[in-house]
């Protein structure tokens, strides 16, 4: 993609004809994306997700737009290095994303985790013969996310938790988010 929409990825809910103002991308995600990935330090500061949902929409609009390194990034410090970015990028390229639908957002669960349910609708460009209706697929996610404190600057930062990464860590172990609490009773509940 060598323009960006104007509206931004996350706002488009193919479920729904009632997104009354769609926000532009330079209002929503993308200064979410520009803070991080430039690694300006006031401007990822100013532009840090504040809530689970937040920060799951602006990785859905990363896969949209094709910027890996933002999903990398946004996921938990500990399982960076276990992610594939060539992968991701590929699977992000090859999707014919269709729009992002927050389904529930749990935005406090126990005392550092949040959830978010989504579908993130792509389509199947197999059979032309197919209506729009029967093109449109959606992958239906229930996502965990950890807030983490930052000790520079006695702030927090919300992260994705990924459940698909091979992690050699054993229940009892002091938990991969750095709480401070066995894995077990920290983000191994969720993933
Ligand atoms: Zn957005
Ligand atoms: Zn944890």
């Amino acid at each position: 993609m060598s323009t960006f929409p104007p509206i931004c990825p996350c706002q488009i809910n193919p479920s729904s004809d009632t997104v009354s103002a769609p926000l532009l991308y330079k209002d929503c995600c993308q200064p979410y994306h520009d803070g991080l990935l430039n690694e300006e330090t006031d401007k990822a500061e100013s532009a840090k997700p504040d809530t689970a949902e937040r920060l799951m929409r602006t990785r859905y609009s990363a896969f949209v737009l094709v910027k890996p390194e933002y999903i990398v990034k946004t996921t938990l410090p500990a399982q960076q290095n276990l992610l594939d970015i060539q992968a991701i990028e590929s699977w992000a390229k090859e999707t014919d994303w269709a729009g992002l639908e927050i389904i529930t957002h749990t935005p406090k669960l126990g005392k550092r985790h949040a959830q978010v349910e989504f579908k993130a609708y792509f389509n199947t460009s197999d059979n032309a013969a197919d209506t729009l209706e029967e093109k449109l697929q959606a992958h239906h996610e229930l996502s965990a996310f950890v807030k983490v404190a930052d000790n520079s600057n006695n702030g927090s930062r919300w992260y994705f938790l990924d459940p698909t990464t091979e992690m050699t860590i054993t229940q009892k172990q002091p938990c991969v988010c750095g709480s401070g609490e066995k894995f077990k009773r920290c983000c191994g509940m969720y993933i």
